[in-house]
């Protein structure tokens, strides 16, 4: 019975695996930096109850509020469920199944590989360099047939922001054929690295953007794609009809309010802090080989033995990222910055792992 159903199903969708999520991965931890989210809850009010109503498709005040923050137009702008929504109707406007295919550089963010896996559109790797910038030769050798290029910066899970006059490059070598995807999940940990001003020099230029990560709302699926109105106009064609509840465009608004970006940015900072006090630890820890550099909220090291540490944190309550697997990333690790107190979780985990190792070895 269930197998003649799975038969119904489209032929990519039976072979799809599904987004490896930080929740859909489990884990019984007291100290959550799986998932990149800000560690502490920020308290909203509901305060829109007219919930008998369906809501505005683009809510007016949350799009203006975000276009003045992000230093854009109006037109310029589109409210969704999320930046992962909109790396999907990018997709669905503008790749034809069978036919176009998408670009993207690994090691990199999952959902680019899944969102077209889905619609039964290629999608098309460069690895990135051993420095984590673009290969741009080899990217101008692949983008026969390519629509979008997503690009991200900074990059998930190495951290890095992509040298813009590579993207430049990238854009000059796109115009006319494709859209330059810029994913700027994390920009807020590095604002002055944001491409939004160029978008009067590019029409084909996409910027995303997310309330998930330093606005510490991951769990009211918020995000907002950026580009010239040309391109917002053909995604409001394919997006769902009402694309935020009520709720969700009530406390989005109360987040970019005048009070909500100076909490935002005073998080911001206190990570940032913590960030470089786990760096500077991390790199005192016995266990570690390599610390990386980062312009976001997490942190990306390699470990001697990272199934190790992984599992023995893991058991701790301490849950961490598995970036073992991405290409070069073997024995990597990535940390969310959480308090100061789950940093200082870990690097005490660590230390005490190192020292297990050491008596072990000295017995
Ligand atoms: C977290 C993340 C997203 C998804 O953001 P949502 O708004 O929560 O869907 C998109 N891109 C990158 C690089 C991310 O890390």
């Amino acid at each position: 019975m269930s197998n003649k159903i799975a038969a119904l199903a489209r032929a990519n969708v039976r072979a799809l695996t599904p987004y490896q999520s930080a929740r859909r991965l489990g884990g019984n931890g007291d100290v959550w930096l799986n998932a990149n989210e800000y560690p502490l809850a920020v308290p909203f009010d509901l305060r829109q109850q007219t919930l008998n109503r369906y809501p505005e498709c683009q809510p007016k005040q949350v799009i203006e509020r975000y276009a003045a923050y992000a230093g854009v137009t109006t037109d310029q702008l589109l409210v969704c469920r999320g930046a992962d929504e909109g790396i999907e109707l990018l997709i669905r406007a503008f790749c034809e199944p069978g036919k176009d295919a998408v670009l993207f550089c690994p090691p990199t963010y999952g959902m680019y590989h899944v969102s077209a896996e889905t619609f039964g559109v290629e999608h098309r790797t460069v690895a990135a360099r051993d420095n984590w910038q673009l290969n741009l030769p080899a990217i101008a050798a692949q983008l026969d047939g390519v629509k979008v290029v997503y690009v991200c910066s900074p990059n998930n899970p190495t951290g890095n922001v992509i040298n813009p006059d590579d993207i430049r490059q990238l854009l000059e070598m796109t115009r006319g054929k494709a859209l330059v995807v810029a994913d700027e999940a994390y920009i807020e940990f590095c604002p002055q690295a944001t491409l939004s001003s160029w978008l009067q020099d590019y029409p084909q230029l996409v910027i995303l953007r997310t309330l998930s990560k330093a606005f510490a709302l991951a769990g009211l699926r918020c995000g907002f794609t950026l580009a010239n109105a040309e391109v917002i106009e053909l995604l409001m064609k394919v997006i769902a009809p009402y694309p935020l509840s009520t709720p969700v465009a009530d406390i989005a608004a109360q987040a970019l309010s005048e009070q909500g970006l100076v909490l935002m940015r005073e998080h911001t900072r206190q990570l940032i802090a913590n960030r470089e006090k786990l760096i500077a630890d991390l790199r005192e820890c016995g266990c570690v080989e390599q610390v990386y550099n980062s312009d976001t909220n997490y942190v990306l090291a390699r470990f001697t033995n990272s199934s190790l540490v992984f599992k023995n944190l893991w058991d701790q309550g301490i849950i961490l990222r598995d970036q073992n697997t991405q290409p070069g990333l073997s024995g990597c690790l990535r940390i969310s910055i959480g308090t100061r107190e789950e940093c200082d979780r870990v690097i005490a985990a660590l230390q005490a792992l190192a020292g297990a190792s050491v008596s072990r070895e000295q017995a």
